[in-house]
């Protein structure tokens, strides 16, 4: 029977067997093989670590003697020899199984020194400390492993040593220190043993093999192939790697350093790195000295700088990959010791998986693959220096990506009065409503205190692109007084804070940011990216100047124009208030005729912008108080006034006041009398009478419109059926924009979109206006708009009628926002601030499912819809427009069922085009996922 192959060497084994080889040996031998500078050595493979434990804990024969044939092939190799007091070979044992388990196995180093080769390593390296300390290493790593000597008692000796010498650091020791050292270190290994440490080299060997399979069944390997489920067939057992030391402190001809095939910050396609001369890795780590830019080792030693220009080269070759590597030079000889992919900020990724691309070696599909979608937003935004380590004040929700600095301000109204006067500002709310839209203009973040990813705050400053923590309910707000307390700390209006909404975190004063980088190679990405996916990318826009951003991130239509945000414009939202507050249909029709101008010309300018591209505009859907005031601020207010007329008339009393208090104040009397005269004229003119009656009868409408859950109450579809004029209007502004901007020449795709259906019934009565008001357009301009028809379905019961709704709709599009909302029974107002973290604390939920698409519920009612849909309307358009529309994972569960384009806020659309395209390209590798 053959002896079976226990050993190979770096040149022999299959560098793509980690099974066999461990993940170590394999790169080992892999990197040896493509012609790298690897130090000599060899693989003792994994099946004789199953063997070991096969035979109770007994090196299988026959192994020993496969090492010699191999220790003595190093040593021809290398020049050296093993035990050799003039020239030792000296080499490293480490383990190495399939799966890497860092840290949970043993190595011992400097294998081979004895009393006597310690003093030619001294010689050769003209340096006895460092003999010493290789020496005194060996000594204490191999008692604790190959021996099973508690490290305190090593420890011990060394303290005692630095006490002695005054000393506070190991490297203060010098070399005297270092050889009592290394002498108490094998008094205490034959204390704890009864033997000695292993003069002889090949003893040390052995002992050293046995050690390392011995720690594949240790108490930290086994728990922690336990906690990450490492099964046997994942890794069976451990190899051990026997690699020849290699050192860089051998005198000024010797070095050591980490080396990148291309710059890991700027993706420059240049040699990067440092390095320091005579000297060993610990000494990089440790930061003592301070490394040299590897540019400089050009003119200092020119033919190993060539040699590392062409490792580079090789590396890049055959990986395809930056790589980020390490090296040492022993007298004037490279060798490369590790070689690993590149970790790269988002930048330099981009833009060397372009070069890649050009330079022929990878495919456009790799590059496109290389990139995780979400690192793009680091691209997108300004954000927090990473550097930055500052501890927040308060923390939210991430709710729209981004950072800035300001000074806060708690209403709209100070937003943008000081925001006019050039101050950067921060709007603090409790929450924010429609009416604060003037504040989000002038604001540079936006912070509240209550409300979900969903909420008004979240969902406008996500569309304009500005930074927004939400729900941050550690912050105690009273913008009356114009104050915020967080703990013990109060601030005030003027006070400098900065917004983190992309990790969600509030910070007081100015914090360090960085600018986004949207760079001429990304756009390059996105264009690949855009010829691989099948999902089609739209935005969610309500304004012209959010269409502009969105065609200036590539969105290939508005997937949802939501009409309300523009009734919210200062000149606007006082009409819209009559148009609430009006009593019979004659007074709703007077302000909605002073509102259709300002819808016309938002849809022209949309129109305009979009040429050639969707536009889908839906119908009003909040409920109308949140076009209101609260009646709290309103009870305030009418307090205010109250107070006001009081205060007047005990001003007007205060001269007979003040006789009665006798003759001591009676030289004022007369300035007080001229005074009361002044403020006799102001009460004249009645200031209050008229707002108080008005504040009175807001105050009253609001109550009639206050309804207990106003998310589930008179809003959407069902608004518009109450008050058909409000629809009317906005389907003759979409339709006259459609025909005055077709007479431009402007290529057109209008939709409408009915929101919160839940019967083809709803349907057809907006439908009937929509026809009526097509054919009056089409008698006064005499052009025949086609305009598409569809609904959201983002109501139950929508999914389950999706088969009728599809009779008249011609698209769908999934408000998830709603359906999550609806599905779960969760209010998306409060569930993400009050028990959804506990949730996911404890894995009730994985998941928000607000933020990430609940494919198990709400996935699988959207399925159920578009099977349903299509079976009725088989070119039936399904598109989805929720906020978790723009995250990969829903970008990829979209494109499995069918769904054919995702709307989100146009800062997304990179990321989704790039996840749309990572999505048909992973396809086939995909499990089934509901
Ligand atoms: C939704 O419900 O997902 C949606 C897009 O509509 P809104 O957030 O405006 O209710
Ligand atoms: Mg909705």
């Amino acid at each position: 029977m053959s002896e079976e192959t226990y050993v190979y060497s770096f040149e022999e084994g299959d560098g793509k067997n980690k099974q066999l080889l461990g993940g170590k040996g394999a790169n080992l031998c892999e990197m040896t093989q493509i012609g790298l500078p690897v130090p000599p050595g060899f693989v003792i493979t994994t099946s004789a670590c199953r063997e070991f434990y096969h035979q109770k804990k007994k090196l299988p024969d026959g192994l020993m003697e496969q090492v010699d044939k191999a220790m003595a092939d190093l040593e021809k190799k290398t020049g050296k020899r093993f035990g050799d007091p003039e020239n030792p070979l000296l080499v490293s044992v480490r383990s190495g199984a399939a799966m890497s388990m860092p840290g949970m196995m043993d190595t011992i180093l400097n294998l081979g020194l004895n009393d006597q080769s310690v003093q030619g390593l001294a010689k050769l390296t003209n340096n006895e400390r460092f003999a010493y300390d290789a020496y005194r290493r060996l000594l204490q790593l191999f008692g604790k492993v190959g021996l099973r000597v508690e490290d305190e008692h090593f420890d011990r000796v060394f303290d005692a040593e630095k006490d002695r010498m005054g000393v506070a650091q190991d490297s203060d020791l010098d070399a005297e220190s270092l050889k009592r050292i290394c002498k108490e270190f094998k008094k205490i290994i034959k204390e704890k043993t009864g033997g000695k440490f292993p003069d002889e080299p090949r003893e040390q060997l052995r002992i050293a093999v046995e050690a390392v399979f011995a720690s594949w069944m240790g108490k930290r390997a086994v728990d922690y192939r336990r906690q990450f489920h490492i099964t046997p067939e994942m890794a069976n057992g451990t190899a051990v790697n026997i690699c020849t030391m290699v050192f860089g402190n051998m005198g000024e001809d010797s070095g050591t350093g980490v080396g990148f095939t291309r710059n890991p910050g700027t993706g420059e396609n240049r040699l990067y790195g440092e390095y320091l001369m005579n000297a060993q890795g610990e000494d990089v780590v440790a930061g003592v000295r301070t490394p040299q830019p590897l540019k400089e080792l050009r003119a200092h030693m020119p033919e190993v700088y060539r040699e590392l220009e062409e490792l580079r080269h090789t590396l890049e070759t055959y990986y395809r990959e930056v790589q980020d590597f390490e090296f040492t030079i022993e007298k004037g000889k490279l060798y490369c010791l590790q070689t690993r992919t590149g970790k790269m900020n988002a930048w330099a990724l981009i833009r060397t998986s372009n070069d890649l691309v050009n330079e022929g070696l990878i495919s456009e599909e790799e590059a496109i693959l290389r990139i995780p979608p979400a690192m793009l937003e680091q691209l997108l935004h300004r954000r927090v220096n990473p550097n930055y380590d500052g501890v927040p004040l308060a923390s939210g929700l991430a709710a729209s990506p981004g950072a800035a600095s300001g000074k806060i301000v708690f209403t709209a109204d100070r937003a943008e009065r000081l925001g006019r006067m050039g101050e950067r500002v921060i709007l603090v709310r409790e929450e924010t409503k429609p009416e604060d839209i003037h504040g989000f203009f002038a604001a540079q973040a936006i912070l509240t205190s209550r409300g979900g990813r969903t909420s008004h705050a979240a969902v406008v400053a996500r569309g304009m692109g500005k930074p927004c923590v939400s729900g941050c309910e550690e912050l105690l707000i009273d913008s009356t007084i114009g104050e915020m307390r967080v703990g013990d700390l109060l601030l005030r209006e003027g006070d400098i804070i900065t917004i983190d909404g992309t990790g969600g975190h509030v910070y007081q004063g100015e914090v360090p940011l960085v600018d986004p980088e949207f760079v001429e190679d990304l756009l390059t990405l996105l264009e690949w990216a855009d010829e691989y996916a099948r999902i089609r990318v739209w935005a969610n826009a309500d304004t012209p100047e959010a269409a502009l951003k969105a065609r200036e991130y590539g969105a290939r239509g508005i997937g949802l124009c939501r009409t309300e945000r523009m009734f919210n414009q200062p000149e606007r939202l006082p009409i819209m208030r009559e148009l609430i507050l009006a009593e019979t249909t004659e007074e709703r029709r007077k302000a909605i005729n002073q509102l259709l101008p300002f819808q016309l010309e938002d849809f022209k300018s949309i129109f305009r912008i979009m040429d050639g591209l969707p536009v889908t505009v839906r119908l009003l859907d909040p409920p109308l108080h949140e076009f209101l005031p609260t009646s709290e601020e309103l009870l305030f207010e009418i307090n205010q006034l109250k107070s006001f007329s009081n205060s007047i008339g005990a001003i007007e009393n205060l001269p007979y006041t003040m006789r009665i208090l006798g003759k001591s104040l009676e030289e004022y009397i007369p300035a007080v009398e001229t005074a009361v005269g002044e403020i006799e004229k102001i009460r004249l003119k009645k200031p209050d009478a008229e707002l108080w009656k008005s504040k009175e009868e807001l105050l009253q409408r609001v109550k009639n419109l206050s309804e207990v859950n106003p998310m589930l109450g008179h809003r959407g579809v069902r608004l518009g059926i109450s008050y058909p004029e409000i629809y009317e209007m906005q389907i003759r502004a979409i339709m006259e924009a459609a025909a005055e901007v077709v007479k431009e020449g402007v290529k057109l795709q209008p939709e409408i979109m009915v929101p919160q259906v839940c019967t083809l019934q709803e349907l057809l009565w907006v439908h009937k206006i929509v026809r009526e008001v097509h054919d009056e357009v089409q008698a006064k301009h005499g052009v025949d708009v086609h305009m598409k028809f569809g609904t959201m379905i983002e109501v139950v019961r929508a999914c389950m009628r999706a088969g009728r709704l599809a009779e008249l709709a011609e698209f769908f599009s999934f408000g998830t926002n709603d359906l999550t909302q609806a599905t779960f029974s969760f209010s998306r107002e409060d569930a993400e601030n009050k028990f959804l973290p506990l949730y996911k604390e404890n894995e009730i939920l994985q998941d928000n499912p607000f933020e990430i698409l609940d494919v198990k519920g709400v996935g699988r009612l959207m399925m159920i819809t578009i099977e349903w849909g299509r079976r009725t309307r088989k070119d039936l358009v399904v598109g989805i427009c929720g906020e978790q529309a723009g995250h990969p994972a829903a970008i990829e569960f979209c494109h499995d069922i069918g769904v054919d384009h995702v709307s989100c806020s146009p800062p997304r659309v990179p990321i989704a085009r790039l996840a749309a395209a990572h999505a048909a390209l992973k396809q086939g590798s995909r499990m089934p996922m509901v």
